[in-house]
């Protein structure tokens, strides 16, 4: 079995077509540009680089771009505070901090300073509770972009075994979460998990969301499961290794083009969501 590809990058070029013609309609109806905000302590290059992409896709979709940057040596109460005015500020609709922050920097307090209904990238509390409830809310960006992948492709996870590997709090954990309130038995695997493999070859859906190089092998997957792997490492290489698993899936995501590409998506979706809610207060338009 040779596995079909989950063309994210093609999904996300769908969604971000239809973010920008509602970008257009709202400004066009109310004279009020979708605004988000991006913030960075420090200057990692990844997350410079990530960020500007985030940046360059907003101005394509219509979105614009306020950019706070604070030194590597920013406390915790520096952070909070940048983010609390823009969470104060009425011209912002949606917030976006680059994880990770500097090892100094409470980074749960820095998220928690990011206003409920301006949380696009589903990072505080509150959403991670919406999530867990099936309730409406901001989805976390990437396990959101992995939920809408799994539509497109026509995966319904009800029923099926999920198993994600990582249970950090912006992927693994509330990928499963979405996964749950889609009806499927869900199992989550860390760095303490036994027999790892064993528990991987029982998936129906495998999610990888480890940070380690093409960890997941090809022998560790049920014929025909469904395998999205969220990792991104240098060199554009995934958490699964591509060519060994593409011969025993029915479906994968390729790294680059499968679920990166979807997270920006969700992201700027999720701050047409929020401006629309801000600007025109419509029941309906907020986070759901
Ligand atoms: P993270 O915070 O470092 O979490 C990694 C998770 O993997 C942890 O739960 C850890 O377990 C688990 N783990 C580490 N080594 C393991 C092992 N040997 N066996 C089993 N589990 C192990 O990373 P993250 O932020 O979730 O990111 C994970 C990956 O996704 C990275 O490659 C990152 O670049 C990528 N990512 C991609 C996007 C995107 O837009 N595509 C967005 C975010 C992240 P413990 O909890 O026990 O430590």
């Amino acid at each position: 079995m040779t596995a079909d590809l989950m063309d994210g990058a093609a999904l996300a070029r769908e969604i971000l077509g239809q973010v920008a013609k509602r970008a257009a309609d709202l400004t066009s109806a109310t004279g009020v540009t979708p605004c988000l905000a991006t913030v960075i302590a420090g200057e990692d290059p990844a997350s410079v680089t990530y960020v500007r992409m985030k940046q360059n896709r907003s101005r394509k979709a219509g979105i614009a771009s306020r950019h706070v940057g604070l030194p590597a040596t920013a406390t915790t109460q520096d952070l909070v505070g940048a983010i609390s005015e823009l969470s104060a500020d009425p011209a912002v609709h949606g917030i976006l901090l680059q994880h990770p922050v500097p090892p100094q920097i409470d980074e749960r307090a820095a998220f928690e300073a990011i206003a409920p209904h301006k949380d696009v990238d589903g990072v505080t509390m509150h959403s991670f509770a919406a999530m867990a409830f099936g309730d409406p809310g901001f989805a976390s960006a990437t396990p959101g972009g992995i939920m809408r992948l799994l539509d497109a492709c026509e995966v319904s996870p009800s029923g099926r075994h999920a198993v994600v590997i990582g249970r950090s709090p912006i992927l693994g954990k509330p990928a499963g979460m979405l996964l749950l309130a889609r009806d499927a038995t869900v199992t989550y695997c860390h760095s303490r998990t036994r027999d790892l493999p064993v528990i991987a070859a029982t998936a129906d859906i495998l999610v990888a969301a480890v940070g380690r190089p093409e960890f997941v092998r090809g022998d560790w997957i049920k014929p025909g499961a469904v395998v999205i792997d969220a990792g991104y490492n240098p060199g554009n290489v995934g958490d699964v290794a591509f060519a060994e698993a593409r011969e025993v899936a029915a479906l994968i995501t390729p790294v680059p083009g499968g679920v990166g590409p979807m997270t920006i998506a969700v992201l700027l979706d999720q701050t047409m969501d929020a401006a629309a809610a801000q600007v025109t207060g419509t029941p309906g338009a907020g986070p759901g």
